[in-house]
């Protein structure tokens, strides 16, 4: 099935205890559209970056097999920028510098041939785009999923609560889920949120694994134990591409297969954090993919006679 993933696509500045970058290529769709590529069978891209934006990035892109024609390009402006720096502790990290530049007035352009996608991934963006994205499809998908921030809660608030309404599943960190409800415990918190529109909620606790609740039923991924965490810059949007690109290929959204997804997004966002920005997922195999899969599979198997 197809995919069709809206996000930034982007400059970002990263420093961690490990290190420092100059501009590297990030952003949401970035990711998503390079760890859905190696499962989705077509991941078609609708975003914008400036004309300062590198061609060999793009082409990086489409030789991952991702549709381009939907990335628009303003020849006269600059890409979005974003800088943040990490704490000690890996998990987490203060925003240093967010220049939304062509973000700011991001028309979303969907092409005919992306019209029939039947899953959609709406990453981090303005939640007034990712409206209209929905509302630009012209056949219903079959799923819609999306990610947000707390950039977006702070000065967006009620756009946020309007795409959110509109959408299957939620995709959220838990300080994130803590925000957007007003509440500490996440059990409590996935009930408010579930009641805001998504049958489905992700919560994503970085090194703790994830929560996937929905169908009053929950579930809880173990995360790998790493041996080094070097970035986590794109962890989440990795999640959500190995996520929702998981949904694409097996065309089944069950709770049980959304339950796999959940592991297929943890594998692929364990591979990001190895190294700096997306560069640990630029060029993975199927058999280093397939051979972390059975890492979860054997962590989280357990038998107990009762
Ligand atoms: P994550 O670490 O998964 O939260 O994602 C980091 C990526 O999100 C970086 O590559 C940034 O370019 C991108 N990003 C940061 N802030 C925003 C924002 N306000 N809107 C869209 N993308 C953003």
């Amino acid at each position: 099935m197809s995919l069709l993933v809206i996000g930034s696509v982007a400059f970002d500045a990263i420093e961690t205890p490990f290190g420092k970058t100059d501009k590297i290529i990030g952003g949401a769709a970035t990711y998503i559209a390079l760890s859905s590529s190696y499962l989705a069978n077509k991941v078609n891209l609708v975003a914008v970056v400036g004309g300062d934006f590198p061609k060999e990035d793009i082409k990086l892109l489409q030789d991952h097999g991702v549709d381009t024609e939907g990335l628009q390009v303003k020849e006269d402006e600059k890409s979005f920028f974003w800088s943040g720096k990490y704490h000690n502790d890996m998990n987490s990290r203060d925003t240093l510098v967010t220049e939304l530049n062509v973000l700011a007035d991001f028309d979303p352009v969907i092409p005919a041939s992306y019209q029939s996608s039947e899953y959609v991934m709406l990453g981090n963006l303005s939640p007034d785009v990712q409206r209209k994205v929905i509302e630009r499809m012209e056949n219903k998908p079959k799923l819609i999923a999306m990610d947000t921030m707390n950039f977006w809660m702070d000065i967006a608030r009620e756009e946020l609560d309007k795409t959110i309404a509109m959408v299957d599943v939620l995709i959220i960190n838990d300080e994130e889920a803590r925000q957007l409800s007003g509440e500490y415990s996440l059990k409590t918190a996935a009930t408010k949120i579930m009641a805001m529109g998504p049958k489905y909620l992700i919560i994503k606790k970085g090194e703790h694994g994830a929560l996937l609740f929905g169908e009053d039923k929950v579930y809880c991924c173990p995360a790998l134990l790493l041996e080094s965490v070097f970035d986590p810059t794109g962890a989440g949007d990795t999640f959500a591409g190995g996520f929702i690109g998981y949904l694409a290929k097996t065309d089944d959204t069950s709770f049980s297969n959304m339950k796999r997804a959940v592991i297929y997004g943890s594998t692929m966002a364990s591979f990001c954090v190895e190294k700096f920005g997306a560069e640990r997922i630029v060029n993975l195999s199927d058999s280093e993919i397939n051979s972390r899969v059975q890492e979860f599979i054997d962590l989280s198997q357990v038998k107990i006679s009762l």
